[in-house]
């Protein structure tokens, strides 16, 4: 991997814009959001001057309930691959999946360079070879400048809740755009990290055009507290722990995962990993030199049974409440390696995603069932956020004096509410830009206006099909989940125009007792007979979508259920 810590000029892909005088301005630079805003998830901004584009994360978002069968979710493609000629590179805030989640799917599409940190790329790295992708991957640190034409890119180091992240400072021919990414303004910092300060102090000396700001804590007054307070817990349950210490934590929260090994350390424990993506980051950020650990205190799962509980901690995932992870499998009694005995501690070092409570507290309701002592965040602060909070927000925004000012990464409340912070730091009401997926705005001689609208809904990976799944389909997968489904055949004579076979009713995932089903066979031979006495010509689609209502309308009042209803109809 090549590091770049001087100005590179990156080749130029288009020399028509290249004069002998050097390079031609460009007219328009267009800020394109394809995802992000509106939602906690599948972060991506295009930038795209006259003869460039250029993406800015991009990142996936996890299924949820109303989504059933769907692996992952991405943002929309389509106008990346649309203008694919002109894309010059990719680059990374950070290695979070919901900045760069998406980033194989581009590949698999389009080539271009990757720019990112050092454990950025090497988390990138890991995903790129599962899906046999190679990539030109192009590390950066805090003194790389990557040139474009007249675009100059800078990095500034941010703290966040998974180490090696960035803010992007884009410099262009009308002023300077900063992109936060995730961040917060941890005023206590673990060994090694700082906000750095001086260089926003800086680029607000030269003058911020437009700062783009990490919304997701918009709502949340005050600060957000360090990552040291959770530290400082840790190493008092793990003092107090009389038997095994089980630890469920994000995989990629490298620094938690470090406060996890030294407070095993400092109780003369040994630590075993469970969970295949826990051992996936932990082997980069090793690599990378993010994670530093005493090789002696790891063990492997299967031989935690030859030492006594108060020498062992267990790593794992599930911290989300999962399924198949490594703690859904301990809560389940189905793990291999793993039983809980009285006397034990797990401690979810993770609060739930918005959606994943329902979850996480089954859980913690069958760990607590089977006699162990459950640490969760909500009452006893084993988690902190790696977002800011109102007044790191508005310290930012007061640091870097930004004539414009776009919320980005968040809800849409939390971008209103972002909204309202900017224009109490002091930012013109006017100058606020609350956008929406899809929206964009444009950078030129004249300033700054909103731009153009492109289609930015979903993509959907299902398996291994990515796009062509529709609304139409999940609306089947929910039905089908929720009502079960229904099959009618019926085959009717040609010629005496009689039924000759059914209607018979076939159900699966919902029960249809045997008078009901006597009953809507009934029904529906009356009405199959009806319609074809009455027509000259029988038209079967016609007949089906009969059946269909027929059948639906009876099961409906019934049971109150919806099935898919299926009709086969047979002329013979
Ligand atoms: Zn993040
Ligand atoms: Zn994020």
């Amino acid at each position: 991997m090549k590091v770049i810590t001087k100005t590179e000029k990156a080749r130029t892909r288009s020399k028509s814009t290249q004069s002998k005088r050097g390079i031609k301005k460009t007219e328009n630079i267009e800020f394109i959001f394809l995802g992000g805003l509106g939602e906690i998830g599948k972060n991506m901004l295009v930038v795209e001057t006259d003869t460039q584009l250029f993406v800015i994360d991009a990142g996936l978002m996890f299924p949820t309930d109303e989504t059933p069968g769907i692996d992952l979710i991405l943002p929309d493609l389509s106008y990346l691959f649309k203008k694919k000629d002109k894309l010059a590179a990719i680059f990374l805030t950070h290695g979070h999946e919901d900045h760069i989640g998406a980033v194989p799917y581009i590949l698999r599409e389009v080539k271009a360079p990757v720019y990112g940190s050092k454990l950025t790329l090497g988390l990138l790295k890991a995903k790129l070879e599962e899906h046999r992708i190679k990539a030109e991957l192009r590390e950066v640190n805090s003194r790389s400048k990557v040139k474009f034409q007249d675009l100059k890119f800078e990095f500034i180091p941010q703290i966040h809740s998974i180490p090696d992240g960035f803010a992007i400072a884009i410099h262009t021919p009308y002023g300077i755009i900063l992109h936060t990414g995730d961040f917060k303004f941890d005023t206590s910092p673990l060994p090694g990290l700082r906000v750095h300060y001086e260089r926003f102090a800086d680029l607000s000396k030269k003058g911020v055009k437009v700062l783009l700001s990490d919304s997701t804590n918009a709502d949340e007054s005050g600060i957000t507290p360090p990552e040291r307070v959770v530290a400082e817990r840790l190493k008092e349950i793990f003092v107090r722990a009389k038997g095994k210490v089980i630890v469920a934590s994000f995989a990629s929260h490298i620094h938690r995962i470090q406060n996890i090994f030294d407070a095993a350390k400092n109780t003369g424990r040994l630590v075993a990993v469970s969970g295949r993506s826990m051992r996936q980051s932990m082997q980069v950020a090793l690599e990378t030199g993010h994670l530093k650990i005493d090789e002696r205190q790891l063990i492997d799962i299967n031989q935690i049974s030859s030492f006594p509980s108060h020498q062992i901690c267990i790593l794992c995932t599930g911290s989300q409440g999962e399924p198949l992870s490594a703690l859904a499998l301990i809560a389940s009694r189905e793990h291999r390696h793993i039983q809980i005995e009285e006397g034990d501690t797990v401690i979810i070092a993770a609060s739930p995603i918005p959606g994943n409570e329902r979850r996480v507290s089954s859980i913690i309701n069958s760990l607590l069932k089977l006699g162990a002592e459950v640490i969760y965040p909500k009452e006893y602060g084993v988690h902190v956020s790696g977002h800011a909070s109102q007044e790191e927000l508005k310290l930012m925004i007061n640091m870097v004096k930004p004539e414009y000012f776009v919320p980005v990464h968040g809800e849409f409340r939390h971008l209103i509410r972002h909204a309202k912070l900017a224009e109490e730091a002091g930012v013109k009401k006017e100058n606020i830009l609350t956008l929406e997926n899809g929206n964009s705005f444009v950078l030129s001689r004249d300033g700054v206006s909103i731009g153009k609208k492109v289609e930015a809904g979903v993509m959907y990976v299902d398996g291994l099909r990515i796009g062509d799944i529709g609304q139409a389909i999940l609306r089947d997968r929910e039905n089908l989940s929720k009502g079960g489904i229904v099959f009618v055949v019926v085959a009717i004579d040609e010629f005496t125009r009689r039924i000759v076979y059914g209607p018979d009713i076939i159900s699966r995932g919902l029960v249809l007792n045997e008078d009901l089903l006597e009953d809507a066979k009934e029904r529906l031979t009356k009405k199959i007979n009806q319609i074809i006495s009455e027509e000259e010509i029988v038209d079967l689609a016609l007949l089906r979508k009969r059946i269909n209502d027929s059948v639906s309308g009876f099961i409906f009042d019934k049971t109150r259920k919806r099935p898919m209803v299926i009709p086969f109809v047979f002329e013979v």
